[in-house]
């Protein structure tokens, strides 16, 4: 009689089963439809079923997933896909990642994990060299730059309170001063989110207008003082476009209002040959980015970065009596409390890419993009932006063009990317940032949509 399978077999055939279908996965990437094909989304049907009374194989499920599952992605992580800011997964990342999953730490402290809590540490200190900021800002490790937005509004808000006496954490807002905030009229909507959410009140949002590139206009700057909560950005997601930094935060600060800075994927470009565009960011009070765009690592990893270590985890602080943690455990940085230590593969990454590998990925997609954006305009394409960065955006002679051509591309399978609205019409952008993505993903990308903007003007 066959012996039967220990636990430990069964978990170890399911993993490798899991990894060997991962890898084939990555191996297809190059030739994988970059949006699912109508059929692979008509087969998303097959799990509509009713919620099973009883357990079932683990490796039926997980073939199910792969079968099913694996042709319905979208392919982010290959080289064609130039929608958003989305970034693939460097191997590195991808391969901490899944040791990181093996180890399952939870990162709240030095406690509950050691290793996690030095290597975050050491995470955040390189954090702040390859983005040039002060050296003794706090780091946290959270899961967006919502996310991360969040926390720094709050910290914020609580810290002006507390400078004229507030007690922020015993008394709340009842009765407390009014801190206004002013956001950049192109501000991202996760700010306006973290602002909503946090009872801000999109009614009493004060707008900086902006100039004629989309930046804020730093002679239109509304009057600001030390209950002011500026927010300011570092990437316009049409554009890539950054606020005039050197010229405002100065004056802000002088005012005694706080600033904080929205580089989801902007702030990297302080990390490339073109960190004159972020000239005067350190001078700001807080700043979120993301690592899971524009570093590549897998989702969803993101930092607040705060230029008063106590400030941050005065906001943050959740010790308890059973738990408690220094200043800078993590817990006490974000919003989690049991949380995965995404700062781990930021740091795997950062070690093997080094201050060169960093700067060399950024330029290259800076490089791309502003080669994408001739490509584009000698194909008879309105390039509407500088490309200042990695994004591009234009658009056709007319709106109607422009639709079709959006459609057609997103419909070919061969590249994604989305439409938006630029002054008011319709806008096609194209934002470069995936490791894979090498000048032939360019090119062909251009003469694609040379292709069917020729088809669709017929
Ligand atoms: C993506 C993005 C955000 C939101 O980041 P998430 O990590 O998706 O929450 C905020 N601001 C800008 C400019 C972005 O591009």
């Amino acid at each position: 009689m066959a012996k039967e399978e220990s636990e430990a077999e069964k978990e170890q055939k399911l993993l490798s089963d899991a990894d060997e279908r991962s890898l084939h996965y990555i191996r297809g990437n190059p030739t994988r439809r970059v949006f699912p094909s109508p059929s692979s989304l008509s087969s998303l049907s097959s799990f509509d079923e009713p919620f099973p009374s009883s357990p079932s194989s683990p490796s039926l499920t997980l073939s199910l997933l792969d079968t099913l599952g694996s042709p319905a992605t979208t392919a982010t992580n290959g080289p064609s896909y130039f929608g958003f800011v989305i970034g693939a997964s460097l191997p590195i990342a991808a391969a901490t990642e899944r040791l990181v999953l093996a180890w399952d730490q939870s990162g709240a402290s030095f406690l509950t994990s050691p290793i996690s809590s030095k290597i975050e540490t050491i995470a955040g200190k390189w954090i702040l060299e390859v983005l040039n900021l002060p050296n003794n800002c706090a780091v946290g490790f959270g899961t967006s730059a919502s996310a991360c937005t969040l926390v720094a509004l709050a910290a914020a808000r609580r810290e002006l309170l507390s400078r004229v006496g507030w007690d922020f954490d015993n008394n709340g807002l009842f009765g407390a001063p009014e801190i206004k905030v002013v956001i950049s009229e192109l501000i991202h909507i996760t700010v306006k989110k973290a602002l909503r959410v946090l009872g801000f009140g999109m009614n009493r949002l004060i707008i900086a207008p902006m100039d004629h590139y989309g930046r804020v206009d730093p002679s239109k700057l509304p009057p600001l003082d030390s209950f002011t909560i500026l927010c300011l950005q570092a990437g316009e997601l049409n554009t890539g476009e950054f606020d005039p930094f050197s010229q405002i935060i100065p004056l802000a600060k002088k005012a005694g209002a706080w600033v904080h800075v929205d580089g989801a994927f902007g702030l990297w470009a302080r990390a490339s040959s073109r960190s004159e565009l972020t000239e005067g960011i350190e001078l700001a009070d807080s700043w979120t980015t993301d690592a899971h765009k524009w570093l590549n690592t897998p989702y969803d990893s993101a930092m607040i970065i705060c230029r008063y270590p106590h400030v941050l985890a005065g906001a943050m602080n959740s010790d308890a009596v059973y738990m408690s943690g220094s200043a800078d455990s993590q817990k006490n940085l974000t919003l989690e409390f049991s949380r995965r230590p995404r700062g781990i593969s930021i740091w795997a990454t950062l070690r093997v890419l080094g201050r060169d590998g960093v700067k060399e990925m950024v330029d290259r997609h800076c490089n791309l993009a502003k080669r994408i954006g001739e490509g584009l305009g000698k194909q008879g394409f309105e390039v509407l932006n500088r490309v200042v960065i990695n994004q591009v955006l234009f658009r056709c002679a007319t709106d109607e063009q422009t639709q079709k051509v959006l459609q057609a591309a997103q419909a070919s399978g061969k590249t994604w990317f989305g439409g938006t609205n630029w002054q008011g019409r319709p806008a096609m952008r194209i934002s470069v940032s995936s490791w894979r993505t090498q000048q032939s993903h360019g090119d062909e990308v251009v003469a694609l949509l040379g292709r069917i903007a020729a088809e669709c003007a017929k």
